[in-house]
């Protein structure tokens, strides 16, 4: 029963935590950027169109670096590389599965080298906190490719019984060229989750960095060569969706596309996939997650827990607990304790290990989420704490509360991605229930009792990929995570994420008799 370190960071009192957090080593505030270019072939290529954008420290808004600008011209060539990394007879190809194994081990082995480095460029091309990126980020991630290593040589397929004289078993294959379209809110988090279930079944890949943060991926590209991954196997593009992204998943040669981001561009990979080769899509999007603490709960901790499900990561989190819903009993003594733990929220610069909240990505979210703090107060909403802009650079954001949030309001429907907490109130589990299903979206949830028929009885009520019982963002390699509805499509992590990564192959042999 392995927890990620969140929970564990989550567990422990706050002035414990920052005792534990000095623990780690020391940031480099100014880490030296070593890749900016676009990884084909295991070289580092410049765009074909020779453009570049910038990529932002959202702690400041200064531009940290160019970053070369893929697009459709450069997707082709990583496509070509991977094909070719994938024919028959190719080294990939002749490898093992258990050397598929080692290799995953060894890039494992190299970003818990390069750790502290890895969780302080993280730091400075995203602005979450150093010490989260370095606690919960990269311990996900190495335990995701470890995880995913250990299954190389594991996933096979069975000997099937069917009528009269046949031997007949399945084989599972790889898929062959993966697209791979990942956001900026985990940057070595989502690549991990996509590189892992990818390689360890023999696929190719060819990967669309988010441009907010690209910095990361690029540096465990380089890891990628250095383990001794055969030219082509990974190929890493940084540009845009609408041209990089785009290209990928209307390709002709791609098999696949993962995609994680907003419900919005889920829509559009779908569609490229129907319009192009019906290459397989699997999708993890948005969400609305409703957090539901019932009135048996222990409050004090019950706050604790529902403030973290909404403010970790600055709230950007596609299952952040954002419908709060508090059971009427209790309502009032849960809403003043969440202000006040609100309040206390240490924001600013995200290399301090006091501060629990660094800046939003980039001034597109920013002003996003502070257009949907003027959307809640006009809606009606209770504004109790927060609600203006934090520092005087960069894309900071007050803690803010909502309370009195009724379900028809915007934000309490739409994803705001961002330091916001809705707070609504509720009287049966009947009424929860159908309130928490009533939206578009079937990610997470979770359930707040001392009651375990009560949690239970909502669990299964409720249409959603994930449920936490007492607890909330836990999350192990070997637990699958996807979302119902307009959430996604398939699985990621856990046995649950090879599934799209393999073909099932039936290879069925008449076995004759023996005079004949
Ligand atoms: P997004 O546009 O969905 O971005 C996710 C990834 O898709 C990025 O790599 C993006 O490239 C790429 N992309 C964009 N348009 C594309 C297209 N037409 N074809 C292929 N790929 C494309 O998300 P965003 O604009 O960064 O954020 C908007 C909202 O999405 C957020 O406010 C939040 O609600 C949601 N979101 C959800 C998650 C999640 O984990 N589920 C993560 C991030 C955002 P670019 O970098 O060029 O945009
Ligand atoms: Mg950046």
């Amino acid at each position: 029963m392995l927890q990620s370190v969140f929970c564990r960071l989550s567990r422990i009192p706050r002035v414990r935590r920052y005792s534990a957090a000095a623990a780690i080593p020391a940031p480099s505030t100014q880490p030296d950027i070593h890749f900016n270019k676009i990884f084909i072939n295991n070289e580092w290529h410049d765009a074909v169109s020779k453009k570049t954008f910038p990529t932002i420290n959202p702690t400041t808004g200064e531009i940290i670096c160019q970053v070369a600008e893929g697009d459709k011209a450069d997707v082709e060539k990583a496509v070509k590389a991977a094909k070719d990394a994938f024919k028959l007879g190719s080294p990939w190809r002749l490898t093992d599965a258990s050397a598929r194994g080692l290799l995953l081990n060894r890039l494992a082995d190299l970003i818990e080298r390069d750790k502290a480095y890895l969780a302080s460029l993280e730091t400075l091309d995203n602005g979450k906190p150093y010490h989260i990126a370095y606690m919960v980020d990269l311990d996900l991630v190495i335990k995701c490719i470890r995880y995913y290593a250990g299954w190389a040589d594991k996933y096979h397929g069975k000997t099937i019984p069917i009528d009269g004289d046949y031997f007949c078993y399945t084989r599972h294959e790889p898929v062959g060229v993966c697209g791979q379209i990942i956001p900026w809110n985990f940057p070595l988090a989502m690549q991990s989750w996509k590189l892992g279930p990818a390689l360890a079944t023999g696929n190719v890949v060819v990967m669309k960095l988010a441009e907010q943060t690209p910095l990361t991926a690029l540096y465990v590209a380089s890891l990628i060569k250095e383990a001794g991954f055969p030219p082509g196997v990974v190929n890493i593009i940084p540009g845009y969706g609408p041209s990089a992204g785009a290209a990928i998943a209307a390709h002709m040669d791609v098999d696949k596309v993962a995609f994680t981001g907003s419900t919005e561009v889920g829509h559009l990979i779908q569609q490229a996939a129907g319009k192009s080769n019906l290459k397989k899509v699997t999708l993890e999007l948005g969400g609305k997650s409703p957090n539901i603490i019932l009135s048996d709960a222990d409050v004090n901790f019950a706050v604790e827990e529902a403030h973290t499900a909404l403010f970790f990561n600055q709230g950007q989190c596609c299952c952040a607990g954002t419908r709060t819903y508090v059971q009427e009993a209790i309502y009032d003594q849960f809403v003043e304790q969440s202000v006040e733990r609100a309040k206390r929220r240490t924001v600013g610069d995200p290399f301090d290990a006091k501060n629990e909240q660094g800046p939003q990505v980039d001034e597109e979210q920013f002003n996003k989420i502070l257009g949907y703090i003027s959307t809640g107060k006009k809606e009606g909403a209770k504004l109790l704490c927060g609600g203006e802009v934090a520092a005087d650079r960069g894309y900071f954001i007050q803690p803010t509360v909502f309370g009195d949030v009724k379900d028809e309001m915007r934000i309490a429907r739409e994803e705001i991605f961002g330091p916001v907490m809705q707070i609504l109130k509720f009287k049966t589990l009947e009424e929860v229930i159908e309130r928490a299903n009533d939206t578009k979206y079937g990610l997470a949830a979770a359930v707040f009792t001392n009651d375990i028929n009560k949690a239970h009885y909502i669990s299964h009520g409720l249409r959603v990929g994930t449920v936490w019982i007492n607890c909330y963002d836990i999350f192990g390699a070997q637990a699958p995570f996807g979302g119902y509805k307009a959430s996604g499509n398939g699985r990621e992590l856990g046995e649950d994420g090879l599934a799209a990564y393999t073909e099932v192959k039936t290879v069925t042999t008449k076995v004759l008799k023996k005079n004949s």
